[in-house]
């Protein structure tokens, strides 16, 4: 593990890890542009997640970080190898749901499908279980109240699907900012990406066109913020087309969709360098497994208080 220890007021203090993750689509599976992309189209266009990801694996060995990789069963059925080489580095591979469908979307057996097809997909490609969930454009909110018990009843150990913001494409804005567990008689956890505190508002912290767009400083302070002040790992994401500026340019999305995904292309590579090198980093399954004990043991001192 590369923990990295700061000196602050005098105090040595092992900096905490935090969770890398990356969801594996390609330029034309994002949900910016699903109304102008037919999917039935997908397989006709250029494919360019296989020389993105190997770039980012470079990157993560260059600064000894490991990560989930949050991968599509469309694009596991395709780049068998390329999942294999993700797992034989280090990462971990979890499950992103089949063709980027949002969950609210779905009713809940189309959505069981969806969990079972791509994991059993990704699991046949790299021999390991798939223990990891990331809904598309985090879209597990209030409308999907089953979707955290199916979820469990596949197996899986934690998920990674909520944006506890508001955001105009989603956003469960009352949702905690932290790891908790959405069934209280069950151990599934999940863990919202980041926000940062700011004057009593919740401010998108954790990554995607947020992280592009603004400043770096803006990123490395509400990092240091969620470390420092409020003692919590981070959970940061990016996808493999924001190190591509050289991706085809998809015409007839609307101005905003367009702005929000060419903007600063050609920065994220640098950007993430430095970021991935200033704070520490880790596997989200690694980081579940943390948070469940941490919960669990809170649990049990509230147990003994209350007894
Ligand atoms: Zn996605």
């Amino acid at each position: 593990m590369n923990a990295i220890t700061f000196q602050e007021k005098g105090e040595a203090q092992e900096a905490i890890v935090n969770g890398l993750s990356v969801d594996v689509e390609d330029w034309f599976q994002v949900g910016a542009f699903e109304d102008v992309i037919e999917r039935d189209s997908w397989g006709g266009l250029d494919d360019r997640v296989e020389r993105n990801v190997h770039a980012i694996l470079d990157l993560f060995d260059e600064a000894k970080a490991t990560a989930t990789f949050f991968t599509l069963g469309w694009v596991a059925q395709r780049h068998g190898t390329l999942l294999r080489e993700i797992a034989k580095r280090g990462h971990e591979v979890a499950s992103h749901g089949w063709d980027h469908q949002r969950v609210f979307r779905m009713d809940r057996q189309t959505f069981a499908r969806d969990l079972e097809k791509t994991r059993k997909t990704i699991e046949d490609c790299c021999g390991k279980r798939v223990i990891g969930y990331r809904a598309p454009s985090f879209s597990i909110d209030h409308r999907t109240p089953w979707a955290f018990m199916e979820l469990a009843e596949q197996g899986y150990l934690y998920s990674s699907s909520v944006a506890p913001v508001a955001h105009d494409h989603y956003g469960w804005a009352d949702a905690p900012r932290f790891a908790f567990r959405p069934m209280p008689w069950h151990d599934l956890i999940e863990l919202p990406v980041t926000t940062a505190e700011f004057r009593g508002k919740r401010l998108a912290a954790g990554g995607g066109g947020f992280f592009r767009v603004l400043p770096y400083a803006f990123s490395r302070w509400a990092i240091r913020q969620v470390n420092r002040e409020e003692q919590r790992p981070a959970i940061f994401y990016f996808h493999p087309w924001e190190i591509d500026p050289g991706q085809p340019r998809v015409s007839g999305a609307p101005l905003r969709s367009r702005l929000r995904h060419y903007t600063n292309l050609s920065k994220m590579s640098d950007k993430l360098n430095q970021l991935i090198n200033e704070f520490s980093w880790g596997r989200i399954d690694l980081i579940a497994h943390r948070e469940n004990a941490r919960l669990a043991a809170e649990k049990a001192a509230k147990y003994e208080l209350d007894t």
